[in-house]
């Protein structure tokens, strides 16, 4: 059996990497699989967005990927060993724990899992075209740069009420798209919404095409209408998706406590099912979903994982 490690880490996010940094430093000399591109999103949702202003400590903003180039090398400094690959399965049945990637397997007393969650997205390539210029996943991140502008957010649940709610601080216009005839959202968050005059609706519909890939710029949205199947087009300045995201929890599925929904079942804090295995981010958070509140969880599992070693095997 090769080397034990004190701790894992897997993902490369705020959670992930601010969890190797207190690991580091509390001499835990830790391992982590920060994945590819193509199992996932390397740094973490933050990769796919520019300007991130709400993190504290950067008063004049840092774009996501900068961010997180500077979370990776406070990581590396203190002695963290970066591993660029996905991790390919775990076995959790026993100690020491097991992690396989790229067929070799590594072992740990202690595992921290980070993987994060990501954006649904409707699934239509002029979406794909355009992440990045005007079509988001995250009001709280992109809203700002809708200042004077319109904008069309997809969704009936809480997120896309909020969403939709927080950029008419910004646009001058926001028009819910919903498959549906009615919102999903809780009450009291309707009846906000409901009260906001800069909100408009579309029922029964769906975002068919996003124009114009060609212009490298959201101007338009094909809306079809799902009980009639006709299709208009509508103005617009940018697309917000809010149809939920999915906890990147594969791979632990049979071995933890998941909610039904995917994200890890956590207690005490960071703690699993399993002693020993402790989760953060957004893998086990479906509620806030922000850098800095991925990032304090990060800690927090470092933390458990540390006195979890020092208690078993010191
Ligand atoms: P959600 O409640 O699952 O809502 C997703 C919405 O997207 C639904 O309205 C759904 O339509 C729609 N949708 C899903 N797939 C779609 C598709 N392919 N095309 C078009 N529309 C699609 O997700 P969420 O709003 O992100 O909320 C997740 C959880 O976080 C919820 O438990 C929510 O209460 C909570 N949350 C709470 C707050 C808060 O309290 N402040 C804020 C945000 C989120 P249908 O309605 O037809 O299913």
């Amino acid at each position: 059996m090769s080397e034990i490690q004190n701790v894992i880490i897997i993902g490369s996010g705020p959670a992930g990497f601010t969890a190797a940094i207190y690991s580091a430093r509390a001499n835990m000399k830790p391992l982590l699989f920060e994945g590819l591109a193509k199992g996932g999103q390397p740094g973490g949702q933050l990769m796919l967005t520019t300007d991130v202003e709400n993190y504290p400590g950067f008063p004049e903003g840092k774009t996501g990927p900068e961010l997180m180039e500077l979370f990776r090398q406070q990581a590396a400094r203190f002695g963290t060993t970066l591993l660029v690959q996905d991790v390919s399965s775990v076995d959790f049945s026993k100690q020491p724990f097991k992690v396989t990637s790229d067929g070799k397997d590594y072992f740990a007393k202690s595992i921290v899992i980070a993987t994060g969650a990501s954006a649904n997205w409707l699934g239509i390539p002029s979406e794909k075209a355009l992440q990045g210029y005007g079509v988001s996943a995250c009001a709280t991140c992109d809203g700002f740069f809708f200042k004077g502008k319109e904008v069309v957010v997809v969704g009936g649940g809480d997120s896309a009420v909020e969403e939709a709610t927080f950029l008419t601080k910004f646009a001058t216009k926001v028009t819910m798209v919903h498959r549906r005839e009615a919102l999903r959202a809780s009450k009291i968050m309707q009846d906000r919404a409901f009260a906001n005059k800069k909100i408009e609706y579309v029922w029964n519909s769906t975002i068919d095409e996003i124009k114009d890939p060609s212009q490298k710029k959201v101007t338009a949205v094909v809306l079809k209408n799902l009980l009639t199947g006709q299709k208009t087009e509508m103005k617009t300045d940018g697309v917000f998706m809010a149809i939920g995201h999915t906890p990147n929890s594969e791979l632990f599925k049979g071995q933890l406590d998941l909610d039904p929904k995917g994200y890890i079942k956590v207690h005490d804090g960071t703690c699993t099912n399993i002693p020993g295995v402790f989760a953060c981010g957004d893998v086990q958070d479906f509620k806030y979903r922000q850098a800095i509140t991925a990032a304090g969880s990060g800690c927090m599992a470092a933390l458990d994982a540390e006195r979890f070693v020092e208690g078993s095997h010191g």
